[in-house]
């Protein structure tokens, strides 16, 4: 029997499994193999792949994620909708630590980074315009807040390339664009799988307030796991929650992205 997923999540700084009782499969891609074994299991109706962005051991930096491969391995598996939980740095005095952001646009401030599937044979630009799955969205705030999160509907989450934290001076820039959220880990894992006519919904929770939104020593790694390790059991349960609210047959436009374009291979 071929091992197939519906639905694909990928955990953040904190987050390393979601299913208990799952399958664990070790998969190959172009690429590389994903950050960890993927672990397949039952939800509900749905079946679920989970991949620790990070490794189970969080061997990977932010910078050093094997984001191809891991988007590959699930759409690989039959996954077309993906939620991707992480942890993020607040821009907003307003949205305090344990408060919900599902964006809904994005800026990308990391440099270097592999970030296209498409670098031979030919240009294939897709539309990124909106970034995230707009169905994705609405299901994850709706099922945040029918729980009780404090959730925030929309929103720029900066991607910074890290490993560092952010300077007073870069983050009081970011907020004064009035952007939102900050985090290492949304690009490229956002391009590639819209590159993959994939559906992405960023889920993320604020641990603290960057640098520039309050005096203080600014964050530290460990105040981050620290405050996600208190909440990681809550977020599994939204996590749970929005894939049983999924819809099986999309209706949004993700998975026509590539429609018209000439691909240089095929996509698994
Ligand atoms: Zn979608």
């Amino acid at each position: 029997m071929v091992t197939r997923a519906d639905i694909g999540v990928i955990g953040g700084s904190g987050f390393y499994s979601l299913l208990d009782d799952a399958e664990e499969v070790e998969l190959a891609t172009p690429y590389g193999p994903p950050s960890d074994v993927v672990t397949i299991g039952r939800i509900g109706s749905r079946t679920v792949a989970f991949i620790p962005r990070h490794g189970k051991d969080h061997r990977f930096p932010p910078h050093r994620i094997p984001y191809r491969a891991n988007l590959w391995a699930l759409r690989s598996l039959g996954v077309r909708q993906v939620l991707a939980p992480s942890a993020v740095g607040s821009l907003k005095a307003e949205y305090g630590p344990g408060t919900l952001v599902v964006p809904d646009q994005l800026v990308d401030r990391t440099s270097g980074r592999a970030q296209t599937y498409y670098d031979i044979d030919g240009a294939v630009h897709v539309s990124f315009a909106d970034p995230y799955c707009p169905s994705g969205r609405a299901i994850a705030v709706q099922t945040a807040r029918s729980g009780g999160w404090e959730t925030v509907d929309g929103g720029t989450l900066v991607v910074i390339e890290g490993p560092r934290f952010s300077t007073r001076a870069e983050s009081q820039w970011y907020a004064a664009n009035g952007w939102s959220i900050v985090g290492m880990t949304g690009f490229p894992e956002a391009i590639l799988a819209r590159e993959l006519a994939l559906c992405y919904t960023s889920v993320s929770l604020v641990t603290d307030h960057d640098a520039g939104v309050e005096a203080g020593q600014g964050v530290t790694h460990d105040e981050v796991l620290e405050f996600f390790a208190q909440n990681v059991t809550r977020m599994r349960t939204l996590i749970a929650q929005t894939v049983e609210s999924l819809p099986e047959e999309r209706t949004c436009s993700c998975g026509q992205a590539l429609d018209g374009i000439k691909l240089p291979f095929e996509l698994p």
